[in-house]
Formats: C-alpha cells, structure tokens, sequence
C-alpha cells in the first residue's frame, strides 16, 4: 500500500512520456514531408541569429510592455521546471523536497525564486488573459482566430495560472506542516509569497492542509506533463520550435527570391551564356513551384508548426491592411492544417494546399513586400510559401492573373515587364532632348 503513489506516478509519467513521444515523432515525419534543402552554411551567423531571436527575444523588443511580460512567462517557465527535477524524483522514490538537505540554504533561496518567477508569470498570464478578452486587440480578431486558436490561446494562459497557484498553494501548506512538525515535512525555511496565503490555510486542520498540499503537488506535476502533451497539438509548440527554426532560417538578404536551377540554366542555354552546376533538364514530371504541403521544404514546413499566431506579421501586411483576404498568419495557420491531415490521411485524399486551404485570390493579394518576414519574432518565412504556391499557378496550370501573364510574355520578348520593344526603350528621352 505504501508504494502506491509511486507506482501510480511512474505510471502517469510513463503514460504522458510515450504520448509525447509518439507526438513527437508524428510531427517530425510530418516535417520530413518537405523537400530537402541544405541549409548547413553559415552555422556561426546563424547561431547568433538563434541567440539573438530565440533566447534574447530580440524581434518581441519592438513592443516593449508585451515583450517583457512574454519574457517573464518564459523565462518563468523554464526556470520553475528545474524545480519538477525533484518533484520527478520524489515521485519515483517516495521522499519530499529531495533537494533541501543537498542544498541547505540555498534551497530555500532557490524556491523563494521559483515564488517570485511563479508570481511573476501569474501576473503576465492575468494581464494577457484582459489584453485577449477584454482589450480585444484588432490582430487577436481577425478572420482565421474565430473559433479554436482564441480558445487555444486563452486555454493555454488558464492553465499557466492554475499551475503557478498549485505551486504557492502546496508551498503555503507545506510552510504550516512544517510548523506544525509534521511527519514527513522536512524543516526547508518560509516561502515570501506562499506566506501570504497563511491567513487562509492556517484555518485548516492538519489532515485537510495535507490533502490540499498533496492535491496541489499531484495538480502540479500532471498538470505540467498534461501541458507538455497539450503543446505539442497547440500553437505553443514554438516555445521548442523557435530555436532551430530560428537557427536555420534565412540569412540571405530579404528580398532576394530564389531562382529554379532548371529554368535558369535553360534560358542562360537559350541566351547561349554558360551554365553553372547541373545543366540537365528538368526531370520528367517535375513539379514546378508547390501545388501540397511536400512540394514545400522542410523548412517551410517547420516554419508553420513554430508559428505562435501573434498575428504581428498580419497586422504589417499591406494586403491585409487594405481589405485584401491575404493574411500571412493564416497562411502558415492553413500550412499547419494541411500538414496535419496528410499526416492522418495521406497526399491522396483529394485536397491539396493550393485551393482546398489557401485560395489564389490570398496569394495573389501579395505585394512581396517582406513586411511579414521582417515582423515574424520567430523567423518565420510565409512569402516563401506564397511565392512557391504562385509559382506552382502560373508555371503549371498557366493561370495567373492577365495582367501578370501579359508582363511575362513582355519580359520574355522585350526583356522587361512593359511592353515595347527594347530598342523603344529610350524614346522618353528624344523628347527631353528635343525639349518637349
Ligand atoms: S510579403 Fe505579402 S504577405 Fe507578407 S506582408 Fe507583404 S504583402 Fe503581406
Ligand atoms: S508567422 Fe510569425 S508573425 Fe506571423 S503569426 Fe506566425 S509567429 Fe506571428
């Protein structure tokens, strides 16, 4: 009887371990769908990219207030979790506070700490909560959040609040059983905020103060592994993401789009001009641009599962600003979607990215102005996809807009989007010689 709860704790942490695991690795086959792409240049540059936009929280400075309470969640939430090492071990071996004889003063340093991040991170969590309901900010409201990613958003600071009140809780009744000498609850020192709540728990006998300082223990731990299952289905899933994809994202200058090797060579062969690398034809049956979710790199791929929906890239998007359906967050929200599915169903289940999820009228909405990638926190790249997606309409189905199929066939012919002929280039300037 007495082993009990360890062997129920081992069993919960077995339960969650394998479901993360099996997430886990669902999510990186879905990733490997995408095409390969080396992208192993440059690791000093991009190490510091990592730094700076990942850990330093870099791009989330524009907006001050914000950032700083993101970065209290965040740096809270890595912190406080070094605390679940000894909740692990005491769960497996039946001991309490394993640490605080190890550590001697220092522990009760340490958790005084663990409090104050806890508060903190309470306190951004309430303040995020008001900003998302009640403030009801313009980029929280738009089209692709109805439904799921508001509840996903507002779950997800619901629960940081209720595990970060399970911590002072069970700490506030810990600090009385140990007044109260306690069998089993080791002298470890006051906790500053947990004490506050003594006014509250004192009234308690020791038999109830027990239950609840296991109950909020118990609520604590699974809580954390139900969490940490719960972000790998959730738009959270940046907080892992955002450091590789950070680390391998693009490091070329921004505007500069990415040639097809194949139709390069083909028209410097046209032009009589020497070809660099592989000069063979395109392979039978090559697909050009992305029509599905593995026409895209993997990098694109990883993009959509880092993507935290803060809408900061929609709210720059001049498309989205002037009543265009395009919105560079549901771009990468539609990717995430599309690559789930064909993770449950398969490529062949009739859909495909380009028109089931993403509409042309979205990318054709967009203006290649980089304003989203230079607002993504994380690196996120959506105008690849939408280049990728329009490359795939107008060189396989010959069907963008007349407008652009007329500026084609100019640069094809004239060598420039406009439609006279080279040698009329400079006929604006006869007049200016003349002094027309
Ligand atoms: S590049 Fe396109 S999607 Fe991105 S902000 Fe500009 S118009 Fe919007
Ligand atoms: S792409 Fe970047 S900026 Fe846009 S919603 Fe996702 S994380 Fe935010």
């Amino acid at each position: 009887m007495e082993f009990i709860p360890q062997i129920v704790f081992i069993l919960i942490v077995g339960f969650f371990g394998f479901l993360i695991y099996r997430r886990v690795s669902q999510i990186s086959k879905n990733i490997k769908l995408g095409k390969d792409v080396d992208l192993s240049d440059n690791k000093a540059e991009r190490l510091k990219n990592m730094v700076l936009v990942a850990f330093g929280q870099k791009k989330m400075f524009k907006r001050p207030l914000p950032a700083f309470l993101h970065l209290l969640i965040y740096v809270g939430f890595v912190l406080i979790n070094i605390e679940v090492l000894e909740i692990i071990i005491d769960g497996v071996f039946g001991t309490h506070r394993v640490a605080a004889p190890i550590l001697g003063n220092f522990y009760s340093g340490m958790i005084n700490f663990f409090e104050f991040l806890a508060v903190g991170v309470l306190f951004s969590c309430i303040v995020f909560l008001i900003r998302r309901s009640v403030l009801r900010i313009n980029r929280f409201k738009k089209i692709e959040m109805v439904g799921w990613p508001s509840l996903d958003a507002n779950l997800i600071l619901i629960i940081e609040i209720l595990l970060m009140m399970a911590i002072l809780g069970m700490n506030g009744a810990d600090q009385i059983l140990q007044q109260r000498g306690t069998d089993h609850y080791t002298q470890v020192g006051s906790f500053f905020f947990s004490s506050t709540l003594f006014g509250w728990l004192s009234e308690f006998e020791t038999g109830a103060l027990i239950l609840i300082e296991r109950g909020a223990w118990w609520f604590h731990i699974v809580g954390i592994f139900a969490f940490a299952l719960y972000v790998t289905y959730s738009k959270h899933l940046h907080i892992f993401l955002a450091f590789p994809n950070t680390y391998y994202s693009k490091i070329s200058p921004k505007g500069k789009m990415e040639n097809m090797n194949e139709i390069t060579n083909e028209v410097k062969m046209m032009l009589g001009m020497p070809v660099e690398g592989d000069s063979a034809p395109p392979p039978e049956g090559m697909r050009f641009g992305a029509k599905d979710v593995n026409d895209l790199t993997w990098k694109n791929l990883m993009d959509a599962y880092s993507c935290t929906e803060c809408g900061r890239c929609t709210s720059e998007c001049p498309a989205n600003l002037t009543g265009k359906k395009l919105s560079p967050r549901k771009i990468m929200m539609d990717t995430r979607d599309r690559l789930e599915d064909v993770g449950k169903n398969g490529l062949d289940d009739g859909k495909s990215l380009l028109g089931d999820y993403i509409t042309k009228e979205e990318i054709n909405a967009c203006t290649n102005c980089n304003a989203c990638v230079e607002a993504c926190p994380v690196n996120i790249n959506p105008l690849d996809i939408i280049l990728q997606t329009r490359r795939y309409v107008a060189m396989e189905e010959s069907a963008a807009p007349d407008s652009w199929n007329a500026m084609f066939q100019n640069v094809e012919t004239n060598f420039a989007p406009w439609k006279f002929g080279v040698q009329d280039r400079f006929n604006w300037s006869n007049e200016l010689k003349e002094g027309k």
